[in-house]
C-alpha cells in the first residue's frame, strides 16, 4: 500500500517501467512514507502479473512471498536497530546476520544495536546480487536509510553501484541527501519525493483517529508519519512539560528540566529546544510560529523579551550540541547547561 499522497509519484515511476534504472534514490523529509513507497515498489518489481499501473496482483505467488517477508528475490538492508520496526524481511536479515556472527540473543544483549548499515551488511548484499534470479524476474534491493551506511559499507556498494549486475534494481531511499557520498548519488537516477499538502496529511491523520492533527503536523514540519508517532508518543507529557518551562523564559528552572528528562534520548530533547528557539527567532521575524503553534502565546511573551542577536548565537550553541548528540553524553548536565543558558537570555 502506498500513501494517498504518492499517487502522482507512483504513476510517474510507472513510465519508467520498460528503462527502469539500476538505482533509484528515493529522497525527501523524514515521516512522508518513502520506505513503504519503496517496498510497494519491489512489491510491484517483482509481482508476477501486475497490474497496468505497476500495482502488485497481491495474489500471485511472488506477492504472497513478499507479504511473507520471504521472496528469494527481495532484500531489505536496514541497520541492526531498525530491523525489528522494519517488518519480517529485515528482521530475518538481521537474525541471520547475527547468527552468522555467533550472536545469538547472548550476543545482544552485550551491546546496542547498530544504527549504521554495516559492510558487513553490504557484502552479503553482493552474494545476493551475484547469484541469479530465482524466479526469472529481476531482483529488488531496498536499502534504508541510506545515510547509515558507514564509510566501508558506502564504498563497497558503490562498486556495485558502478558495474551494475543484471536485473538487480536498487531502491535506495534516504531522508538526508547531503549526507550521502556524491558518487552514490551520481549512480542513483534521483526521485525526490515532496511533503504532502497540509489538507491530504490533515485528512489522513484524522483517518487514523489523530483529533489534533494540524498542531501535530506542524511540530513534524508536515510530515504525516512524524505526526502520527507524536500522536501516539509516550513522552508527549513530557515534551509539554519541557514546552512550559521553555514557555516560562527567566523562570525556567534548568535543574529541574536536567533531572526529569536525564532518561529521555538526548537528540529528542535537543530537537524540542532547536524547534522552541526557531520558533521564537520565526516569532520574532515572522510573527507566526512554525513548530509549536499551540504555545503561541508563551512564545510571543519569550520572543518580546529577547535580544535577537542573543537568541541566535544560543541557536549556534544549540545546533552544534546537535552534531555530538549520537555520542555517549552526561544527559542531565547537557540538558542542564543548556537550559541554563536558555534562562540567561531573559537576563
Ligand atoms: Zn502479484
Amino acid at each position: 500500500m502506498i500513501y494517498p499522497w504518492q499517487t502522482d509519484d507512483w504513476q510517474r515511476l510507472q513510465q519508467l517501467r520498460s528503462h527502469w534504472p539500476h538505482a533509484l534514490l528515493l529522497h525527501g523529509q523524514a515521516g512522508i512514507g518513502k520506505l513503504q513507497f519503496a517496498q510497494h515498489l519491489a512489491k510491484g518489481l517483482l509481482c508476477e502479473s501486475p497490474q497496468a499501473n505497476g500495482e502488485p496482483c497481491g495474489a500471485c505467488a511472488a506477492c504472497h512471498w513478499f507479504e511473507q517477508g520471504n521472496h528469494p528475490d527481495y532484500r531489505i538492508v536496514v541497520p541492526e536497530a531498525l530491523a525489528g520496526e522494519i517488518g519480517p524481511a529485515g528482521e530475518d536479515d538481521a537474525k541471520a546476520e547475527k547468527a552468522d556472527k555467533g550472536e545469538g540473543e547472548e550476543g545482544k544483549k552485550g551491546r546496542a544495536p547498530s544504527k549504521e548499515i554495516r559492510i558487513e551488511q553490504v557484502r552479503a548484499l553482493l552474494d545476493f546480487t551475484s547469484v541469479g534470479s530465482h524466479r526469472g524476474g529481476l531482483r529488488v534491493v531496498v536499502l534504508y536509510p541510506a545515510e547509515a551506511l558507514n564509510v566501508a559499507a558506502a564504498n563497497a556498494l558503490l562498486k556495485t553501484l558502478e558495474e551494475p549486475p543484471a536485473g538487480v534494481v536498487f531502491l535506495v531511499v534516504s531522508a538526508r541527501i547531503d549526507r550521502l557520498l556524491p558518487t552514490i548519488i551520481s549512480r542513483c537516477r534521483q526521485w525526490p519525493m515532496g511533503t504532502p499538502a497540509p489538507e491530504a496529511a490533515t485528512a489522513w491523520l484524522a483517518q487514523q483517529g489523530v483529533d489534533d492533527a494540524p498542531a501535530l503536523l506542524a511540530e513534524s514540519g508536515g510530515a504525516p508519519l512524524a505526526a502520527l508517532a507524536l500522536a501516539s508518543d509516550a513522552n508527549r507529557t513530557l515534551r509539554d512539560w519541557t514546552l512550559a518551562q521553555l514557555a516560562a523564559g527567566p523562570s525556567c528552572d534548568a535543574f529541574a528540566c536536567g533531572e526529569t528528562l536525564q532518561k529521555l534520548p538526548v537528540p529528542l530533547v535537543l530537537g524540542w529546544l532547536q524547534r522552541w528557539v526557531y520558533d521564537l527567532l520565526a516569532e520574532r521575524t515572522a510573527g507566526r510560529p512554525r513548530y509549536f503553534p499551540q504555545a503561541g502565546a508563551g512564545l510571543a511573551r519569550c520572543a518580546a523579551k529577547l535580544d535577537a542577536a542573543a537568541l541566535a548565537r544560543y541557536m549556534k550553541t544549540v545546533t552544534r550540541q546537535r552534531a555530538v548528540e549520537n555520542h555517549p553524553l552526561n544527559a542531565r548536565l547537557v540538558f542542564e547547561e543548556l537550559f541554563l543558558g536558555y534562562r540567561e537570555l531573559f537576563a
